[in-house]
């Protein structure tokens, strides 16, 4: 094997990210992942019919049809098509009613009624400042903001909703689930600061740049990722769990797309005691637990718009919701969780055969729950589209304590590696100015356990590639990401 620069451990999104800009930069790099495949959160399989594919993991990407790692990355230009639901996402409500965030601002705010000029006033100005909003909360967020008037705009939503004062502005119900389903994709305390920020972000986007998925699934993002990466030299070696920096053959930097969890495994005998003792005191947020369904049709959702969308949040009204979320960030089981449903072939409908569709699902549950997530599931399906029960071919459940094993960042299930707290969305995985970098000289993290946090945005393995290099290797200037060859002040001798 070459020696490489660069080692980087894990292949989920934020270590190709980190991987494309390193290779980029003219390093020799070597990816190690613990699965037979690359991707981590990024994977796509069949699961039950060899013609249908199932997005393993992340489905929806709202974040990389936004993030600037991915707009400088250019996934259209690489044959990644995101395909667009009309309807971005929708939450039903007992009695056949539904809240719907179509992919027109005015449109949802004509069928919000009464509430649509308040839903107007929240969502318009955060449009009309979308990348600057976007770039704001997903970067390192240690830096002064580029845009003030978007920052401004920001911190007063984010208190608002954050403190529940925010959704008296509504006078229906529809308004206020919509903002608490987007807000629980935080899985934590609801209303929190936390769970606001992701709202106000999130909840914009749908009329923006959309809460798309890839057309053939989520996959193919990775698939994208891997040939950049690969054009520029960069080697992958999977099926290698990493269990000793020392099988790293000396690389002059490693890249850790790691939970702290994993950080403290392969480096916590050489870590100083303050920096370990914090690491050991990061807090794991609740877990998931999903359910794939192969289905006959499409789901009999009692308001039939509501099957426009491809992304459906389950629970009830804003204060059912609030008070699961709760319960579940306490660590205490409901018996209606927060249920998400993405139905791909709404937007891509070749993922369907005749009579064989793919579903995708998730739970809301206490962090390492073993429980079968399958009758909560299907019961908070059926609660909106009553038959559904009727239309599943074959279902494969995952329960929330199972999910580590299957990858070792999604610590009892919490599949953001790490609660997404006040504090731990802004000091991930402990506050430090530079929190990618370790104390430990060429050691650094770049997982969605450093900022800006989960979701698939690439953004925490391009920040941390760029302190690499800096640090590592002398280079200040960040790559060009576009697609084509490697501009030649990054051309260095192999
Ligand atoms: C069920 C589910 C649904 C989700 N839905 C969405 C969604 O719709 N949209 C969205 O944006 N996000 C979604 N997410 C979240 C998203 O997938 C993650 O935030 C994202 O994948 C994190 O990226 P990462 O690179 O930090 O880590 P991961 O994607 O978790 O990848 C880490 C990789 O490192 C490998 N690894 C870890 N330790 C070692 C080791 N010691 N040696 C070798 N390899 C190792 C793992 O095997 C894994 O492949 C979902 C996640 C789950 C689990």
């Amino acid at each position: 094997m070459t020696a490489a620069d660069v080692a980087i451990v894990g292949t989920g999104p934020n270590g190709l990210a980190a991987g494309v800009v390193l290779a980029r930069a003219g390093l020799r790099v070597h990816l190690h992942e613990a699965a037979d495949t690359i991707g981590g959160g990024l994977r796509t399989a069949p699961l039950f019919d060899s013609g249908v594919v199932h997005d393993i993991c992340s489905a929806v990407h709202p974040m990389a049809a936004a993030s600037p790692f991915f707009r400088a990355f250019d996934l259209a230009a690489r044959g990644v098509e995101l395909m667009q639901p009309e309807i971005g996402y929708a939450h039903p409500l007992d009695g056949g009613r539904a809240g719907l965030a179509y992919r027109s601002l005015a449109e949802t705010c004509a069928r919000l009624g009464a509430d649509g000029a308040a839903w107007h006033r929240l969502m318009s100005p955060l449009l009309e400042r979308s990348e600057a909003v976007v770039d704001l909360i997903l970067s390192g967020q240690r830096s002064v903001p580029r845009d003030p008037a978007a920052a401004l705009l920001l911190a007063g939503r984010i208190a608002a909703h954050g403190s529940g004062l925010g959704v008296r502005a509504f006078r229906g119900q529809e308004a206020p689930a919509l903002l608490a389903g987007v807000a629980a994709h935080a899985v934590g305390r609801l209303p929190s600061l936390a769970s606001s920020a992701v709202a106000m972000l999130l909840g914009h986007l749908a009329h923006g740049t959309g809460w798309p998925v890839p057309r053939g699934g989520s996959g193919r993002i990775a698939q994208a990722l891997a040939e950049d990466i690969t054009a520029h030299g960069g080697v992958f070696h999977t099926g290698h769990h990493v269990t000793d920096l020392a099988e790293l053959g000396g690389a002059r930097a490693v890249l850790l797309d790691t939970s702290p969890k994993g950080l403290l495994a392969l480096a916590g005998d050489r870590l100083p005691r303050s920096y370990r003792r914090a690491l050991e005191r990061f807090r794991y947020g609740p877990g998931a637990a999903k359910v794939d369904f192969l289905v006959s049709e499409p789901v009999p959702w009692a308001d039939p718009e509501v099957g426009r969308a491809a992304t459906v949040h389950l629970g009830g009204t804003y204060a059912e919701l609030v008070r699961q979320e709760t319960a579940n960030a306490r660590g205490v089981r409901t018996g209606k969780p927060f249920v998400l449903v993405v139905d791909p072939v709404v937007a891509d409908p070749g993922r369907a055969l005749p009579g064989k569709r793919p579903l995708w699902a998730y739970a809301h549950v206490p962090n390492g729950d073993p429980t079968d997530p399958y009758e909560l599931v299907r019961a908070a399906i059926e609660r909106h589209a009553p038959g559904f029960g009727d239309t599943i071919v074959a279902h494969r459940s995952v329960p929330a304590a199972a999910y580590e094993a299957y990858n070792p960042n999604y610590v009892g299930g919490d599949i953001g590696s790490g609660a997404m707290t006040l504090r731990q969305s802004l000091a991930r995985p402990v506050p430090r100015l530079d929190p990618y970098r370790t104390p430990l000289p060429g050691l650094f993290l770049c997982s969605s356990a450093t900022p800006p946090g989960p979701s698939v945005h690439g953004m925490s393995g391009y920040l941390a590639a760029l302190s690499a290099l800096r640090h590592r290797f002398g280079i200040g200037d960040a790559p060009d990401l576009a697609p084509g060859p490697m501009p030649l002040a990054f051309a260095r001798p192999r």
